[in-house]
């Protein structure tokens, strides 16, 4: 399977990804600043946001946003870049538009994302589909503009019966994955994402069969995903193309590791960037192939962009065997990567009273259903377990602030349970200025369309 590029590749992304794979930031984490405040909000900010739109209110900062933006479309590549928000990290129309205008364009994880960007005013020619369900009317998406990724054999046939001779791409399982979590890797034998590297004479077939023309390759193995895996499943990718002589463009897909917590590691794009160019450099040394790259990332982009900026409403204990608990006015219901992942999120208490309190006491936090489930910090090892977690004292009435809550988060939820409505989302925009983005559900929203007897 390995030949001569991948061996070389590999060779060198062995020997940097010991040294260099995680940013500089993270080697040096600035524990205690990032501890004691907000990541990107100031109490004065929160407490208008909070008088202004109400508790509990999701929270983007324009300036981490763009942030983002600048790095990733600073991702190093040979022969050209095209560089998409995953639209399922979180998919408020005004956050698209801001990547628009930035010349990102769009990677949609099924038929409605496509509809819900090209209604925001996204242009369907930035969009691409790459969905584990098949879209009704492929042909209707492919009319509007949208590039396509058969992501299965059954995907493929499906295309070929609609739009025989049509260009499509094709997403592979490489046989490796990566995720921070077994519910986030999509690569390997375990995931059932892609066409499985070996039954690619299969959908050799099939694309004969139709005489569709293969125009892209396609790999996305995971959300944040040890770089030296992603690294490896990229070479194995660009191995694939070699199969395939009409495709122009890589697609490696998105699962950059973006660190939430205090002295979590993030993936550094131009280090895992200036491998792939080495690796693309090399296949077009070749094979005189000169591939456009494309990559696609949710978390990178959004991640410690958001913030869910809630209220303690209320503080028990549960004796000397038990713990202090605060409860939250928002929850499961708006954020589920906890209850899901036993994600880590950072957090922060902002005391509504002016004078600053320093003490600290251990807490457990907890969201706002009737559900033990319903759990802000679980232990790592597993979303059921409690573990306290050290907090600035607080009090019913503070304001508590989950960082690291922009991709995921209000796109990724359980919206409704015990009939909380969604939240609002607040734009801080790079002017200062907050910029109301989502209003707050009604209760007549959540009942719209029940049929009463
Ligand atoms: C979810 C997804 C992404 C983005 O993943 P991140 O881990 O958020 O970067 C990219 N491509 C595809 C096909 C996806 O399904």
């Amino acid at each position: 399977m390995w030949n001569s590029l991948n061996s070389c590749s590999l060779q060198l992304y062995l020997f940097l990804s010991l040294l260099f794979l995680f940013d500089e930031g993270s080697r040096f984490p600035k524990l205690h600043l990032l501890m004691s405040s907000a990541r990107f909000l100031s109490f004065e900010q929160a407490r208008e946001i909070a008088q202004q739109f109400g508790s509990p209110v999701y929270v983007y900062d324009e300036a981490s946003l763009m942030k983002a933006a600048d790095r990733l479309l600073a991702f190093p590549n040979p022969f050209g870049l095209t560089a998409r928000y995953a639209i399922k990290a979180s998919s408020n129309g005004a956050l698209l538009n801001l990547f628009h205008q930035k010349g990102i364009h769009f990677d949609a994880s099924s038929e409605f994302e496509v509809y819900r960007a090209i209604q925001g005013g996204i242009p369907a020619d930035r969009i691409s589909l790459s969905s584990q369900e098949f879209p009704e009317d492929i042909s209707g998406l492919v009319d509007l503009g949208i590039s396509a990724n058969a992501c299965s054999l059954s995907q493929l046939k499906a295309f070929g019966e609609a739009l025989p001779g049509g260009e499509l791409g094709l997403r592979v399982n490489p046989g490796v994955g990566s995720g921070g979590t077994l519910k986030t890797n999509v690569g390997g034998p375990s995931s059932s994402f892609g066409i499985w590297h070996e039954v690619l004479d299969e959908a050799a077939a099939i694309i004969q069969e139709y005489s569709l023309k293969i125009v892209r390759v396609h790999s996305h193995i995971g959300s944040g995903s040890d770089p030296k895996v992603w690294v490896k499943a990229a070479d194995l990718t660009i191995n694939q193309v070699r199969r395939f002589p009409e495709v122009t463009h890589l697609n490696l897909g998105g699962g950059f590791k973006v660190g939430r917590m205090p002295g979590e590691a993030s993936t550094d794009l131009q280090v895992v960037g200036e491998l792939i160019k080495l690796a693309l450099q090399t296949f077009a040394d070749e094979t005189g192939r000169k591939l456009h790259l494309e990559v696609e990332p949710g978390t990178f982009l959004v991640a410690n962009s958001g913030c869910l900026l809630a209220t303690v409403q209320d503080k028990v204990h549960t004796g000397d065997c038990g713990h202090v608990f605060l409860k939250l006015d928002g929850g499961m219901t708006d954020i589920l990567r906890p209850t899901l992942y036993a994600a880590q999120q950072p957090m922060t208490v902002m005391p509504v009273s002016d004078q600053v309190p320093v003490a600290e006491e251990p807490v457990i936090v907890v969201g706002h259903c009737c559900e033990s489930g319903d759990l802000l910090t679980p232990d790592e090892s597993d979303p059921g377990l409690l573990k306290e977690r050290s907090l600035q004292k607080a009090e019913i009435g503070d304001l508590f602030i989950i960082d690291g809550a922009g991709a995921y988060c209000s796109s990724m939820n359980a919206k409704n349970y015990n009939s909380f409505p969604e939240l609002p989302e607040v734009l801080v925009r790079s002017s200062g200025e907050l910029v109301l983005i989502r209003q707050r559900q009604t209760l007549e929203q959540i009942l719209q369309n029940e049929i009463p007897l």
